[in-house]
């Protein structure tokens, strides 16, 4: 993945944050054999029924619009295909997609993500307005980080036409807003003014946060993003482990300190302000939450997916 920087974290960089230099800026990658994987989540290989859509899990799809974002997250799962055009889709790719939701009405809950469906706004909207059609879908969910890369670009014309078109969407049905969101540092005030312009078009706004060596491997950093989140009306709603991609092994927080984190955070923040800690089963399938250290014994060598197989984490 190359490195690309939004002028406006680059400031943020210049000015000294460090934990914003560690998501953004590229770093040699020391030559270290590692078991990771680029696909450890078999998005490509096994749940992916037409070009675009990860079927995974029964009632909810996982849309990827593109691999394209205004700035590239160096631990991110999408880490080898993140810049290139081969997430790119055609009309005719959009409206396979469409029509395999349409006819799998199970699915009730579509998650657009990518890359980031707020940067490639011209398709987003075309998507948005087809998924909008659809009567079985009740819950459409949108997952991006551009608040965070670049708010500036909620002034930008397309933009506002899409928020409109959430807002008209958010009083009939459910929409949610999830943002990557992994240090208070990203917490600016334009970034919190972004994210208030999508709070107003009725959609609610959740964080998903990524556990990062150097970045929030510990309990004051996270406390105080997730309080900061919660007085800003964002709930958190994962905290997930660093998935193993190849690429990201600078990234892994030792899964031990993890646990010990989020046992120190459940007891000081409230329920509404802490996520669920998850892993994304590698090899297997579900997010799945792993016990903390108030309970004594649990062993953790192996991890019991959604399907009942035993997968070694
Ligand atoms: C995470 C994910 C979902 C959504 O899971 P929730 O627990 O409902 O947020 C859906 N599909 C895929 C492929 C995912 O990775
Ligand atoms: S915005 Fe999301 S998809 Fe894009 S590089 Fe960052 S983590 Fe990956």
């Amino acid at each position: 993945m190359k490195e690309q920087i939004t002028p406006y974290l680059r400031t943020l960089i210049e000015k000294g944050s460090i934990p914003l230099r560690a998501q953004f800026k590229k770093k040699r990658q020391p030559k270290k054999e590692s078991n990771f994987t680029n696909d450890p989540l078999g998005e490509e290989e096994k749940y992916s029924p037409v070009k675009g859509l990860v079927h995974k899990f029964g009632n909810r799809a996982l849309w990827k619009v593109s691999y394209r974002c205004a700035a590239h997250c160096q631990f991110c799962t999408r880490f080898r295909q993140i810049g290139s055009d081969e997430g790119d889709l055609s009309s005719e790719d959009i409206q396979a997609c469409i029509e395999y939701i349409r006819t799998h009405p199970e699915i009730d809950d579509v998650i657009l993500s990518g890359g980031d469906p707020l940067f490639t706004v011209r398709d987003t909207l075309t998507i948005f307005e087809e998924l909008a059609k659809i009567d079985s879908v009740k819950v459409i969910r949108i997952g991006t980080r551009l608040p965070i890369h670049s708010p500036k670009s909620f002034h930008a014309k397309l933009l506002k036409e899409l928020m409109r078109k959430m807002r008209l969407y958010a009083r009939k049905k459910a929409l949610f807003v999830l943002i990557n969101i992994n240090h208070p540092d990203e917490l600016t005030k334009s970034v919190l003014r972004a994210i208030a312009t999508i709070q107003k078009t009725g959609a609610i706004i959740l964080s998903q946060t990524v556990f990062l060596k150097g970045v929030n491997d510990n309990v004051e950093t996270l406390e105080a993003l997730f309080t900061t989140l919660y007085h800003n009306k964002i709930l958190p709603y994962y905290i997930y482990r660093c998935d193993y991609v190849k690429g990201v092994e600078h990234f892994i927080v030792p899964f031990r300190k993890e646990r010990m984190i989020m046992t120190e955070l459940r007891k000081c923040l409230s329920g509404i302000a802490y996520p669920t800690y998850a892993i994304d089963v590698p090899g297997g399938r579900g997010k799945i939450p792993p016990p903390l250290h108030f309970w004594k014994g649990t062993v953790f060598r192996y991890v019991t997916d959604f399907d009942g197989n035993k997968l070694k984490i």
